[in-house]
């Protein structure tokens, strides 16, 4: 058993971490809000005074945090507290040129380090059932995967540091557009009078078919149970997927590659949010939809 730093005890770092004390690691956390380390006492995990006093014994250092910026902060706090020989690893989704300054900042301390964002979301965290991108070098992976294990049922090594967020952006552009694609589909089919079982029935097992279609269907009463058959609760906030797009727009700039699609829905998940989609789930697009207008 080994002793887990966890910084970041939200939504999902804290029944990540939880995960990690009911397999008998000792965990100690440290969160800046007092309400979420004390939950994460309530279930065995020792609580320390700043994120420094976090790392200080730990041999994994796991972070779980809003953006890039923060990352990149608290790293500049545990980095150097950390002791010789420990992986950190960084689960939350941030832009790859943080998470490669992350890495640098290990590499320069002489420890080893892994971007690994994760798939899954709430209910994959509780469960224990993440998917994990991770990059690094593949010493960090092997070394990490027993601990990664605990809080997922699928690793992937995609390669040098970086890699992992470059993949969970990837990945998340296309759903954001594929989402949007099918909820115009949903959304004319029912302008022409179609049933939407009946195009159901027909898309999810034609060309159109695809995860936002067939696992994830944005229409209420069709396809197997999501968010539309619960008034649009998250599920997937709105709001986390405009940050991914927003993420992946960040790498596109960077980079000089084109991605029309991907532009184009992250304006169409920033108006949605404008305009009534704050706290519903991203497939609750197609009610944005049915009411904007074609201009
Ligand atoms: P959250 O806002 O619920 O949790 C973030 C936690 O970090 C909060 O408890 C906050 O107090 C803490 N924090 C902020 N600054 C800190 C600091 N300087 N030191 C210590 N703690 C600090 O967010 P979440 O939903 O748990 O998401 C975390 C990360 O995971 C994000 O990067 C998000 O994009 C990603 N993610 C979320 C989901 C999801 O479904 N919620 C799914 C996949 C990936």
């Amino acid at each position: 058993m080994s002793n887990i730093a966890f910084i970041g005890l939200g939504n999902m770092g804290l029944p990540m971490a939880i995960n990690l004390a009911k397999a008998g690691h000792s965990v100690t956390a440290f969160d800046t809000v007092a309400e979420a380390v004390a939950k994460a006492e309530a279930e065995g995990i020792k609580a320390a005074p700043d994120a420094a006093s976090a790392v200080a014994d730990a041999e994994f250092v796991v972070t779980m945090l809003p953006n890039g910026q923060i990352v990149l902060k608290v790293y500049e706090a545990i980095v150097p507290a950390a002791k010789a020989g420990a992986v950190l690893i960084d689960c939350s989704t941030i832009d790859v040129e943080s998470a490669r300054k992350a890495h640098a900042m290990c590499d320069a301390a002489g420890l080893l380090s892994l971007d690994a964002p994760v798939s899954g979301g709430t209910g994959g965290a509780a469960a224990g059932t993440l998917t994990f991108m991770t990059g690094g070098k593949r010493e960090a992976f092997d070394k990490a995967s027993a601990i990664l294990d605990v809080m997922g049922g699928k690793l992937v090594y995609c390669g040098e540091g970086g890699a992992g967020q470059a993949a969970k952006i990837c990945n998340n552009m296309l759903l954001g557009i594929s989402m949007i694609g099918a909820c115009e589909a949903f959304a004319l089919a029912e302008k022409l009078g179609l049933d939407a079982q009946a195009a159901f029935d027909v898309i999810s097992t034609s060309s159109g078919y695809c995860w936002s279609v067939n696992t994830y269907c944005p229409v209420p009463g069709v396809g197997p149970q999501s968010p539309a058959d619960n008034g649009y609760k998250p599920g997937f906030a709105a709001e986390l997927m405009a940050k991914d797009l927003g993420l992946s727009q960040q790498a596109a700039d960077g980079t000089g590659q084109a991605t029309p699609m991907g532009a184009r829905a992250l304006e169409l998940y920033s108006r949605f949010l404008e305009e009534g989609g704050k706290g519903k789930d991203f497939s609750g697009m197609i009610e944005y939809l049915k009411t904007a207008s074609r201009a």
